[in-house]
């Protein structure tokens, strides 16, 4: 496929085009991902998560800045599932552009959600693959840590850096969506502002108390708290540091190809999930669906009788 070499020679308009693609999620970007596989692997990925408004873009801006003056490559996927934008069009983008633009070493997309949050995170999965395959050494991927959906696009990466900032209401806002036991760094961005360092001291018995075992007798990794000023990149550098140390350690450990096996094990699993009830749904009709939903609703028959019956017909259609 020519779109493929081309995109795993970094061409722009072809990863551009191929990210659509993986977007619509057609049977031409199922081969595609297939063709592209084999060159995944090498990327460091990167997720940086954390509460809208704590100050991730203009991280994430910076990181990639700070990288690209190291000669590293930079792929940027930022999610925003509330926007009903997509295709690297967002404003965002736009302002991002102007400190990044015309270098051939950086990649930024943005994606919104089409359709489910479930899907959002497999097409963010493929995404990330494609930058992988052309070759960029960090994907970093942005997303707001506000659900489930987005825990699970965190749990991808093989470093996770929540971000914190003061003065957002709740003293520990990672804390209500779940992120804490992702966190390999921790950052409190906008130091610039009064509450960084009590910000900062609520996190350090929060991790305190949750002080990490190591798997299988592995030292342990304890995640850094470090304080930021992406508006003027005080501390990225820092960030930086504790990023590389951090994969410095999952190789060492093992972890690295631990954590591949299990990543790699859930998405088998979830294209699988998928892709079985894509195949019952295409046999028993919506109506039918409908129905049992109202039976259910009625408390005529609970759900698992339902299900039993639903797939006794389909499997009587053949
Ligand atoms: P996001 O919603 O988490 O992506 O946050 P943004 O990067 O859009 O930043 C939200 C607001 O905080 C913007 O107005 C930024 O200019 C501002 N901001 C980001 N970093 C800092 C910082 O370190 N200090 C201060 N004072 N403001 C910041």
């Amino acid at each position: 496929m020519e779109l493929v070499t081309q995109a795993l020679a970094a061409n722009r308009y072809a990863l551009a085009r191929l990210i659509s693609l993986v977007e619509d999620d057609g049977t031409q970007a199922r081969a595609a991902l297939a063709a592209l596989y084999p060159h995944t692997g090498q990327a460091h990925v990167v997720g940086v998560t954390g509460a809208p408004g704590t100050g991730k873009s203009t991280l994430v801006n910076e990181l990639a800045k700070s990288l690209r003056a190291r000669g590293t490559t930079v792929g940027v996927v930022a999610v925003d599932p509330s926007s009903p934008f997509t295709g690297g069009a967002l404003l965002g983008d736009r302002l991002r552009m102007r400190d990044l633009a015309g270098d051939p070493g950086v990649f930024i997309r943005s994606m919104a959600s089409r359709g489910s949050l479930g899907g959002l995170a497999r097409t963010t999965n493929d995404v990330v693959k494609v930058l992988d395959a052309a070759g960029f050494a960090v994907v970093l991927v942005e997303t707001i840590g506000a659900g489930q959906a987005e825990v699970d696009i965190a749990r991808t990466a093989h470093t996770t850096i929540v971000v914190e900032a003061p003065g957002l209401g709740d003293e520990v806002q990672a804390l209500k969506a779940g992120l804490m036991e992702i966190a390999d760094v921790l950052v409190v961005n906008k130091a610039d502002r009064p509450g960084a360092a009590q910000t900062a001291r609520a996190l350090e018995m929060v991790m305190g108390r949750n002080a990490p075992a190591g798997e299988a007798g592995e030292p342990a990794w304890r995640p850094p708290i470090l304080q930021t000023v992406a508006l003027d990149g005080t501390g990225v550098a820092e960030v930086l540091q504790a990023v590389g140390a951090h994969r410095e350690h999952l190789r060492a450990s093992g972890l690295w190809a631990r954590r591949e096996q299990a990543r790699v094990e859930t998405e088998l699993l979830n294209v699988l999930r998928e892709e079985l009830l894509g195949r019952l749904l295409a046999r028993v009709d919506r109506e039918q669906i409908q129905g049992w939903v109202e039976r259910i609703a009625a408390r005529e028959v609970d759900a698992y009788t339902a299900v039993r019956s639903i797939f006794l017909d389909a499997d009587e259609r053949g």
